[in-house]
């Protein structure tokens, strides 16, 4: 099958992955074979491709946004019959067994593997997965425009969730790529009223488009206090000015997998009872409660397509802040 190959991380500027001929996978036990027709781009892959996650499985094939049909499955895995149309995600399994797991914090497990980082993704014609955790996507979404919907829908949703806001609340969102887009969305249907701030003009636009009622730059400073606040961005330095925007007993939550060096923090940007906390992963449940949730408001998800021999220049352009919405790569 073709695939795009990671086989060390490198700057994306010199266009790490190769598009080239790899051994078709097969399921085994409790897996499912699927034959991919769209894949998302997260950011996360870009810190997987240059090396600021450490490395854990060399050659890699990244993407965990995949959506496809699946084509076979192994033994024991019969939950799904053939030509069910699937999205994987970036929890690719857990143990079931470590304290976590049994608290139904699956998304703090021990011992995961993920999707396109610990195992292989979905940058790929063909990419397996356990069939206990893959997400039957809802018949509204066409294949492409469901891909984000797998990580930046749902690490946005969980976020929103971890973040407290609530109907009436003033969110700020810093950052305003493929999950904001999503979550802004939810947010609004939720009743909330959102700020963007992100360095971006397109992405200001899109904000406004989307139904931000304020977007401005990254440490501007909102013209309301907020009760939430969720940084999208990778950028540590973003921190002291969305505790500043932030009310009392606000919420500062923390969606990315990895952020440069928080600066040191004045005290007085946390006393009054000011939480910061960070999200990692998702739960099945969130995974779910969110698809249902984005079938019923519906979201609209802006993509910019490209074929997957092109995942390089994809991924150029999301570190050049060049994507409106999200990327998605098209298997033909
Ligand atoms: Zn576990
Ligand atoms: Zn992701």
């Amino acid at each position: 099958m073709k695939a795009c190959i990671l086989r060390s991380p490198a700057p994306i500027e010199t266009n790490p992955l190769e598009f080239s001929d790899v051994p078709k996978p097969e399921p085994q036990a409790g897996q499912v074979l699927v034959k991919v027709q769209a894949c998302g781009i997260c950011r996360t892959d870009l810190h997987v491709i240059e090396g600021e996650l450490a490395q854990r499985k060399m050659p890699v094939i990244p993407g965990h946004q995949v959506v496809g049909v699946i084509e076979s499955a192994g033994a024991n895995a019969t939950r799904y019959p053939t030509g069910t149309r699937v999205g994987i995600a970036w929890l690719h399994s857990t143990d079931g067994t470590c304290e976590y797991c049994k608290a139904g914090k699956e998304n703090l497990c021990n011992n995961p593997t993920f999707t396109g980082y610990t195992v292989d993704g979905g940058y790929a014609e063909y990419a397996l997965a356990q069939e206990s955790f893959v997400y039957p996507i809802p018949e509204g979404f066409g294949d492409l425009k469901a891909a984000p919907l797998l990580c930046a829908g749902i690490i946005g949703f969980r976020s929103l969730r971890l973040s407290g806001i609530g109907r009436g609340g003033r969110l700020g969102l810093y950052g305003f790529g493929a999950a904001a887009h999503v979550a802004i969305q939810v947010a609004r249907y939720w009743g909330a009223e959102v700020y963007a701030c992100t360095r971006d003009e397109r992405h200001q636009k899109l904000a406004l488009e989307l139904g931000a009622v304020w977007a401005g730059g990254t440490i501007a400073d909102p013209p309301a206090k907020l009760d939430s606040a969720i940084i999208f961005a990778p950028a540590g330095e973003i921190v002291p000015a969305a505790l500043k925007a932030l009310k009392k007993g606000g919420t500062l939550a923390l969606g990315g997998i990895h952020m440069s060096t928080i600066p040191p923090l004045d005290y007085n940007l946390l006393y009054q009872e000011r939480v910061v906390r960070c999200v990692a992963n998702n739960t099945r449940q969130d995974g779910h409660d969110f698809l249902r949730i984005a079938a019923q408001i519906p979201i609209h998800t802006e993509i910019e397509v490209f074929p997957l021999r092109e995942a390089n220049r994809a991924l150029n352009a999301l570190k050049n802040d060049a994507i409106r919405g999200a990327a998605v790569l098209k298997l033909d």
